[in-house]
């Protein structure tokens, strides 16, 4: 069975025109996969029904299906996704309703200087509640799905869960885009009704699944509408990625996971800048065109005693001067068998008013999900602790 959900109009079109159908016939399927975000051939209702199960015969849609999910106390929900051929993801739910966390989309400069790291719900648009969604109907304002790009990660971080997983293979295009229509259906959303967001910095490292990860950018844009200017995509540092990213025409906003001052400290928990340092990866962010409005997020995990000392935090601001940027510190989320700390609240309290003293917004990354291992670097649990994958199907909500 061949999945539908992943191809482009031009692939529609071809596949359709195999079986005789005409270019208009491809249109409405692309409609009814990405705009309807149909589940099933038989809810393409503009299909005559002949035609539905003559297609239904070699293709599927081939969402990733839900197989297990974890609510927390927070509202943030895990998703176990499994994949046509068993293999399976994580991907995370984190509705958002009071607007205190560091929005992805919002510029540093909306925010008044003496209080640079606090977000207050005053700044927002009021809801007109003629126009509300899913998401506004459970009092909730905005909320983000956080994408695997692969299964597992081969980048190796010291401090990070996934990395224990190996990598085992790339998804496709259809895998990572549908993740999110899987998501999105589940809650009922309507695309311009609800706002959404998307970070791509669950499982995986999508630079290094850099064609994919692209062509679902282009999926999710394109097909159901959702605005680049809401999505970030998080690498570790992919030089070489990094550049020809700069070239895109539709992009999503860019996070480099800085994680460390200098070369040394990056290395002893990045292995991978033996292969790229800090002065390569900053001198590719350069390359990116950036608007007036627009800045490059550096992500900056704090563990305790390796990199949350003033002398770093002098060190990260000398390294960012010149570049327009915001920082996003991460208290490091623990997991079993790595043997990090966490920060002191007070280190992590003076490395942010150190970096906003250097004239940096810095904002404190609130961990969602913990109790249910979905925070950041977490991204792993359940694919250890899942059994045989049928018996799970029953837990499908
Ligand atoms: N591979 C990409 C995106 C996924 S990781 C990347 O590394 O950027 C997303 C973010 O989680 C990264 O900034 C990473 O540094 C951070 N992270 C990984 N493990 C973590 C942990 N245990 N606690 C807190 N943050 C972690
Ligand atoms: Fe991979 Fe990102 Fe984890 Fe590093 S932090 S191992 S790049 S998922």
């Amino acid at each position: 069975m061949a999945a539908l959900f992943g191809q482009t109009l031009p692939q529609l079109t071809e596949h359709l025109a195999h079986l005789g159908e005409k270019p208009y016939r491809a249109r409405q399927l692309w409609e009814a996969l990405y705009r309807q975000r149909v589940q099933s051939l038989d809810e393409v209702t503009t299909f005559p029904a002949a035609l539905r199960s003559r297609l239904a015969e070699s293709d599927t849609v081939g969402l990733p299906q839900i197989i297990q999910s974890a609510t927390s106390v927070d509202g943030t929900e895990r998703y176990l996704m499994q994949m046509a051929d068993g293999e399976t993801v994580e991907t995370v739910w984190m509705p958002d309703g009071n607007g205190v966390e560091a929005a992805e989309e919002d510029p540093p400069s909306v925010v008044a200087a003496d209080q640079r790291h606090v977000r207050t719900h005053s700044l927002r648009k009021p809801v007109d509640p003629r126009n509300q969604g899913a998401l506004a109907e459970k009092g909730y304002h905005r909320a983000t799905i956080c994408v695997s790009s692969q299964v597992g990660c081969a980048v190796n971080c010291q401090f990070c869960l996934t990395a224990k997983l190996g990598i085992r293979r790339n998804l496709t295009a259809g895998e990572i885009a549908g993740q999110v229509a899987a998501v999105l259906s589940r809650h009922r959303i309507h695309i311009g009704k609800d706002r959404i967001n998307l970070v791509f910095m669950g499982m995986g490292e999508p630079f290094l699944n850099y064609d994919a990860f692209m062509d679902a950018v282009r999926l999710l844009v394109e097909g159901m509408n959702l605005p680049e200017s809401r999505m970030t995509v998080s690498t570790s540092g992919i030089e070489p990625a990094i550049r020809r990213f700069a070239q895109e025409a539709v992009r999503p906003r860019l996070a480099l996971s800085l994680n460390a001052s200098n070369d040394t400290v990056r290395e002893a928990v990045m292995p991978i800048t033996k292969k790229w340092k800090i002065a390569d990866l900053l001198a590719a962010l350069q390359t990116l065109p950036l608007g007036k409005r627009d800045w490059i997020t550096f992500e900056y995990v704090l563990l305790g005693g390796i990199n949350d000392q003033p002398e770093h935090a002098a060190e990260v601001l000398a390294l960012l001067r010149g570049i327009t940027s915001k920082v996003n510190l991460i208290v490091w989320n623990p997991g079993p068998g790595i043997a990090y700390t966490q920060p002191l609240p007070e280190d992590v309290d003076r490395f942010q008013k150190a970096l906003i003293a250097g004239g940096i917004p810095t904002y404190i990354r609130r961990p969602r999900g913990r109790d249910i291992y979905a925070a950041c670097g977490q991204l792993k649990r359940t694919v250890e602790s899942v059994p045989a994958v049928p018996a799970l199907v029953t837990l499908t909500a």
